[in-house]
């Protein structure tokens, strides 16, 4: 009976850890989403601004770059935290995947390492490159 219970606990703890996962996922995800979409829409209004900026000196008869390079760094800058938000965005997806992945990462790096032999007495794991074992010092071939 204890069996049973525990399988199906075991299988709610499970449940409840993925839509955890998920849902923190989603919320980071949004936040980040909306912090993008603000950079994004201050992007486009600067790029409108140094359109104007633009044609008003081209319309007057003369483009001079100097007051334009202020707007050109602050688009840049955008771009760059535009760039970094979307970063962000990949690496909470990818946390959330190895998140939901649980103990794979850790199954495998409890796998014995590439060489290891296992003692022909005792079973015992034995490094590869040793000649007996750790366990109860039989030779190993
Ligand atoms: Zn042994």
């Amino acid at each position: 009976m204890a069996g049973f219970f525990d399988k199906v606990k075991e299988s709610l703890d499970k449940g409840v850890t993925a839509a955890s996962v998920r849902s923190k996922e989603m919320l980071e995800t949004q936040q980040v989403k909306s912090k993008l979409g603000g950079f994004q829409d201050q992007k486009r209004s600067a790029l409108e601004v140094l359109g104007k900026e633009v044609y008003d000196m081209m319309a007057v008869g003369g483009l001079d770059p100097e007051p334009l390079r202020a707007r050109v760094e602050e688009i840049t800058s955008l771009d760059q935290q535009i760039a970094e938000k979307e970063q962000e965005l990949e690496q909470i997806r990818v946390r959330a995947e190895e998140a939901l992945k649980g103990g794979g990462a850790a199954a495998s790096a409890a796998a014995p390492a590439a060489g290891t032999k296992f003692c022909p007495s005792c079973g015992g794991q034995v490094a590869g490159g040793a000649k007996f074992c750790p366990g109860c010092g039989s030779k190993v071939e």
